[in-house]
């Protein structure tokens, strides 16, 4: 089995993962370590667990952003941002993702790190709302847009750690839909989380959709977003706007739950359901 350090600090957790260099990793909720057999993964020789570092677990709800620690579990997010206006998307997705047990466990750090966990819910969430992360390391604390943080996730050296998403707070509504093939618990097939901004008439002024589960990383769907400009949100229409952009999309073939190009021809449905969503959101 492998070896487990219990690091108390951020400061002790850099050092000894710079310590174990390849050979270690990082430790949050473990809830996609602890699955590594059935991938049919080696786990690492060492790892270095986060879970009693108070300070990853802060979550700060300003009125400009909202600060979250790497270290907040599913639960715990879905808890403090029950009722804050624009961020319904990760609370949605925080709340509904896996099952209570899972989602007492599992961390926002871990969601964002697990560079091939296509079906993450937490990702497509944090690009509709436009996050930023922190990454911490030797060399002090780096900030960047999430986007940019999934590029450049696989390739972190060891020592650097995700500690911090930071959320901006507009006047935006925001929901996340997916879809599980059985019920709680599954990996969902697809998932959409979008935010927009609507105007003096109702029409959308700016949008952000993200979709997750259909390819091995959660993007946003630009061409969608910019035909929704100007339009009302209404959820039949923006169904068929989803559906003549749909070849903006390749399905992955590659988990057990569904074919690629089932995941793609769902999606219609769920942008209504998350149009609908956002619309009953106050
Ligand atoms: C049966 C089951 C169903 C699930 N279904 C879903 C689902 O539908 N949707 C969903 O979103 N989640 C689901 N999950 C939870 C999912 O595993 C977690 O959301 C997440 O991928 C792992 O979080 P963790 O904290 O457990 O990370 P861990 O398993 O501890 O770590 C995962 C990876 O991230 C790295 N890591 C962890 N924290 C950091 C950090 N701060 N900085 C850098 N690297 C770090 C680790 O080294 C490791 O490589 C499910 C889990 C189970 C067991």
């Amino acid at each position: 089995m492998p070896d487990v350090y219990v690091a108390r600090t951020l400061a002790s957790s850099l050092d000894a993962l710079s310590e174990r260099g390849k050979a270690g990793a990082p430790l949050a909720g473990g809830t996609w370590i602890m699955r590594a057999p059935l991938r049919g993964e080696a786990f690492k020789t060492s790892y270095v667990a986060l879970s009693k570092i108070a300070a990853l677990k802060v979550i700060e709800v300003g009125d400009r952003s909202v600060e979250i620690g790497a270290g907040a579990t599913h639960a715990a997010l879905a808890d403090a941002l029950s009722g804050l206006s624009g961020l319904e998307a990760l609370a949605e997705a925080a709340g509904a993702s896996a099952n209570p047990a899972v989602r007492g466990m599992a961390t926002l750090g871990g969601n964002l790190s697990t560079c091939d966990f296509a079906a993450a819910d937490l990702v497509p969430a944090l690009l509709a709302l436009d996050a930023e992360v922190e990454l911490a390391g030797a060399g002090g604390v780096d900030r960047m847009g999430i986007e940019a943080f999934l590029e450049l996730r696989s390739q972190l050296e060891p020592g650097r750690l995700l500690t911090k998403v930071v959320l901006p707070r507009r006047p935006q509504r925001s929901a996340h839909v997916r879809l599980p093939l059985r019920k709680a618990g599954d990996y969902p097939v697809a998932v959409v989380s979008l935010a927009v901004t609507l105007d003096a008439a109702s029409r959308v002024a700016t949008a952000r959709i993200a979709v997750g589960s259909v390819e091995p990383v959660a993007r946003r769907w630009r061409g969608l977003e910019a035909a929704l400009i100007g339009r009302s949100l209404d959820p039949d229409a923006v169904a068929v706007l989803a559906k003549a952009h749909l070849a903006d999309l390749t399905g992955r073939d590659d988990g057990v739950e569904a074919p690629g190009w089932y995941r793609v021809a769902v999606l219609p449905a769920l942008v209504r359901r998350a149009a609908a969503a956002l619309l009953a959101t106050s």
